[in-house]
């Protein structure tokens, strides 16, 4: 079962990318959903970094969800999801996760040009259609374990890191599912 993060932003387009895949799947809103199912993924959504950070604290589900994350469970990070998951934010103070060896850049492409759609080549998949919503970029790699995967005008808007795949682009806007199936292939 791949569990969704459904506190804030675009989670349910996740979901409806994990139905067309026919892959199992549940929304994260509290401790009792993590409780009542068994979880093999996790899905960090798009939306703003910032309140779904909040919520996560309120909810009291960052603890729990760090944890699964530093004990190995597959996770997709999607643009705010990938914000959650860095180990440094180079234009904000907050931190989350802490778990990837990246430096991000929250809307790096600039807020007036803040939306855009590319197709570019995504290693091990192919040219695929991206949607760039005031998007983060990868900044710096940190560790040499981090994997690029793909990038838009010379930034890394894709990588892998151990048991995490992040993307500054939101694979769940497009009707090409591919992202979700490397993910669900590879992790
Ligand atoms: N700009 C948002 C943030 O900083 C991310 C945008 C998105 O997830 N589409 O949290």
């Amino acid at each position: 079962m791949i569990g969704v993060l459904a506190l804030q932003g675009g989670f349910i387009e996740h979901i409806h990318a994990l139905d067309k895949l026919g892959v199992a799947n549940f929304e994260i809103r509290d401790l009792n959903d993590l409780e009542r199912n068994s979880l093999d993924g996790l899905i960090l959504p798009g939306g703003e970094s910032t309140t779904i950070g909040k919520l996560l604290c309120n909810s009291g589900l960052f603890q729990r969800i760090s944890d699964l994350i530093r004990n190995g469970i597959p996770v997709l990070g999607t643009c705010a999801g990938m914000i959650l998951l860095a180990k440094k934010i180079i234009n904000d103070d907050r931190l989350y996760f802490q778990s990837m060896d990246i430096s991000v850049k929250r809307n790096a492409f600039g807020r007036q040009l803040g939306s855009f759609f590319a197709i570019e080549n995504f290693e091990g998949i192919g040219k695929i259609p991206m949607t760039f919503i005031r998007a983060p970029w990868i900044e710096q790699i940190n560790d040499a374990s981090v994997q690029i995967l793909c990038r838009r005008d010379g930034h890394v808007v894709a990588a892998r890191q151990k048991n995490m795949l992040v993307t500054s682009f939101h694979p769940e806007l497009t009707n090409d599912l591919s992202v979700h199936q490397y993910f669900l292939d590879t992790f």
